[in-house]
C-alpha cells in the first residue's frame, strides 16, 4: 500500500552533470519555473515565492561524463523545492533520471555500443560501468544492459523510442534504440560517430 503524502516530481534542467559538478547551480538559478501538479509560478510577480528552496540532496551518478572517457562514479547535489501546494521537487542534471543510477547519456552510449557496434555485453560494461569485474563473472555478459534494453522494450526507458517488435532480438532493440536517441542530438553535435551522438541525444529525449 503506497503512504499518503505530497506528490513528488524530478525535474530536469538543461544543465549537464559535467558543468553541475564544475559548479553548483545557485537556487535561484534552479528553480522550477511553475510547480507540476498545481500549476503556482515558481516567482509570482508582486508577491512572495510560490516555491521555496527547499534543501539539497546526493544523487550518484554513474557513467562517462564524455563520450568515450573512464566511465566515473559521481555525487552530484540535486536540490529540493516546496510548493505552496505542499507538493516538493527535485531538480536534477539533464542527464539524471528517476530510478537510474546511471546517466541516461551512459545507457545511450552502451545501447550504441551493443546494437550499433555490436560489441560484446562485456565490452560494453568496460565502456560504461566504474567497476571492473574480473574473473568468471566477466564472462557472463551484463545484468544491467540486459534491464536496459527490457525496460527500453516496455516502454519504461525512452519512451520516446518507436516500439520493437517482439520477436527482435536484444540487439536489435538496442539498434533501433540507439539510432532513435541519436536522431535527438543537435546537428552542431561535433561527433560523427553514432555512438557518441545517442550519448548526447539520450539525455535530451524522454
Ligand atoms: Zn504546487
Amino acid at each position: 500500500m503506497r503512504e499518503a503524502r505530497a506528490p513528488r516530481s524530478i525535474i530536469r534542467s538543461g544543465i549537464s552533470v559535467k558543468r553541475w559538478l564544475e559548479a553548483l547551480p545557485s537556487v535561484e538559478a534552479l528553480r522550477p519555473a511553475i510547480c507540476p501538479i498545481c500549476g503556482e509560478p515558481g516567482r509570482p510577480a508582486g508577491r512572495g515565492l510560490g516555491i521555496r528552496g527547499h534543501g539539497r540532496r546526493d544523487r550518484q551518478q554513474r557513467g562517462p561524463l564524455v563520450p568515450g572517457e573512464r566511465p566515473a562514479l559521481v555525487i552530484v547535489l540535486v536540490r529540493r523545492y516546496l510548493c505552496r501546494c505542499g507538493a516538493s521537487m527535485t531538480v536534477a542534471p539533464q542527464e539524471t533520471r528517476s530510478h537510474r543510477l546511471y546517466t541516461a547519456s551512459a545507457i545511450g552510449w552502451a545501447l550504441a555500443l551493443f546494437g550499433v557496434a555490436r560489441l560484446s555485453a562485456c565490452a560494453v560494461r568496460a565502456r560504461t560501468s566504474p567497476w571492473k569485474i574480473m574473473g568468471k563473472r566477466a564472462d557472463e555478459g551484463w545484468a544491467t544492459l540486459r534491464r536496459w534494453v527490457t525496460a527500453v522494450r516496455t516502454g519504461r526507458l525512452f519512451p520516446s523510442v518507436r516500439a520493437s517488435p517482439t520477436d527482435f532480438t536484444a540487439r536489435q532493440v538496442a539498434e533501433r534504440a540507439a539510432t532513435t536517441l541519436a536522431a535527438y542530438a543537435p546537428p552542431t553535435t561535433p561527433a560523427n560517430e553514432i555512438t557518441a551522438r545517442a550519448f548526447v541525444g539520450a539525455a535530451l529525449v524522454w
